[in-house]
């Protein structure tokens, strides 16, 4: 063990009992610790209280509980919060509260910054700082539901009212695979925070090798953000392509493992002029034949400086027309809380949220 004290939200089940192993205690011990640590409130070791005395102390000489206060909070006039978390290193990462009828969905970051630099994304352009770690990734988490409680916006004696996690925030969560997949652990842990995994899903931009890892060691839902039909374009667009052209991304979407029934998502933000027209239509429409799947248009959420303008209602549905007659499922997803992603930007540094509504 290393000096410096471990997180335990750092952890998993398995993690916490390997930790209460190397601290000489029973792996019920470390059970003990995870069905205490995402009780909403619980922010030291001393209201544990089934833990023996001589244990907590222990904790207390070997590990902490994070856990993120005061996030900075915008209301936009569609309803979405935007949480913006100042991490212990002064970085912040930004969390959006989509409310919709019948879903609160909460979208999260994974990284600081992003380093796939697509050519349309504000995120690109503030670079790659860091991985978040898997306390990071779940705290956001906590640190909503703890709002939504305190806020009397749910009722404490319900698990988490979040109903959907969308991993869409900053960041390519497949670079940050195996902090991704504890994190996945705790929020899918019955003694955690008690999410079904059909309620997760994780956007890529298309990390091939990851893929097939992910499908089986998870049952999240799998978003792709394809964007483009052919390979000059998403060359453009999405520099991993020219690392993982069309062909080879489509391949691993025909072999993703994944339970019956299930479909991935395939994203396509729809750039005026770029990927927008019919021929384009058609050819995603063949392009994904095999691959079971709904589609969502996302509306484009313009960034300041970037060359980009969104296509136009029209062009969309004539577009969704297409693929609708293909037989496929496909939604037109407009941005939400695009009003504070400015504010948030300034307060983050050019933060900005790319959170899709249904319609
Ligand atoms: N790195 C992950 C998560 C990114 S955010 C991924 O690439 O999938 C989720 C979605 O928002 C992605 O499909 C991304 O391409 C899209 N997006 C990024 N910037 C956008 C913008 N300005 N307008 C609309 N969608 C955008």
């Amino acid at each position: 063990m290393t000096d410096s004290p471990i997180d335990c939200k750092d952890f998993d089940t398995e993690g916490l009992v390997q930790f209460a192993e190397s601290l000489g205690q029973s792996a019920f011990r470390g059970k003990q610790i995870m069905s205490w640590l995402y009780k909403p409130g619980i922010v030291s070791f001393d209201q544990m209280t089934d833990l023996a005395k001589s244990f907590r102390e222990l904790l207390h000489k070997h590990a902490t509980i994070s856990f993120f206060s005061e996030p900075i909070i915008e209301q936009s006039q569609d309803g979405s919060i935007k949480f913006g978390f100042v991490l212990a290193d002064s970085n912040i990462i930004e969390s959006v509260l989509i409310p919709e009828e019948d879903r609160l969905t909460l979208c999260i970051s994974s990284q600081v910054g992003c380093s796939m630099g697509c050519s349309f994304c504000g995120t690109a352009y503030l670079g790659f700082t860091r991985n978040l770690s898997p306390s990071e990734i779940v705290n956001q988490v906590v640190a909503v539901r703890d709002y939504l409680i305190s806020n009397h916006l749910i009722d404490k004696v319900q698990k988490s009212e979040i109903t959907n996690l969308v991993f869409m925030g900053m960041g390519e969560p497949l670079n940050n695979f195996d902090n991704l997949i504890t994190a996945i652990n705790i929020l899918t842990d019955q003694k955690g925070l008690d999410i079904a995994s059909r309620r997760i899903t994780v956007s890529t931009c298309g990390i091939v090798h990851h893929m097939k890892k992910l499908g089986e060691r998870t049952s999240i839902n799998l978003a792709i953000s394809l964007h483009a039909v052919d390979n000059q374009t998403r060359n453009l667009l999405m520099p991993i392509n020219k690392k993982y052209p069309i062909e080879v991304l489509i391949e691993a979407c025909k072999n993703y493992p994944m339970k019956k029934r299930k479909r991935i998502m395939i994203e396509y933000v729809m750039l005026d002029g770029v990927n927008d027209s019919l021929e384009e239509a058609h050819e995603l429409a063949r392009l994904l034949q095999a691959v079971p799947c709904k589609i969502n248009l996302l509306t484009y959420n313009p960034t300041e400086n970037l060359p980009y303008q969104g296509s136009s209602r029209e062009k969309m549905i004539g577009f969704q027309n297409v693929l609708r007659q293909k037989h496929y499922s496909v939604f037109i997803r407009s941005s939400r809380g695009s009003d504070i992603a400015a504010a948030c930007g300034q307060l983050a540094g050019k933060l900005r949220g790319g959170s899709y509504a249904r319609q």
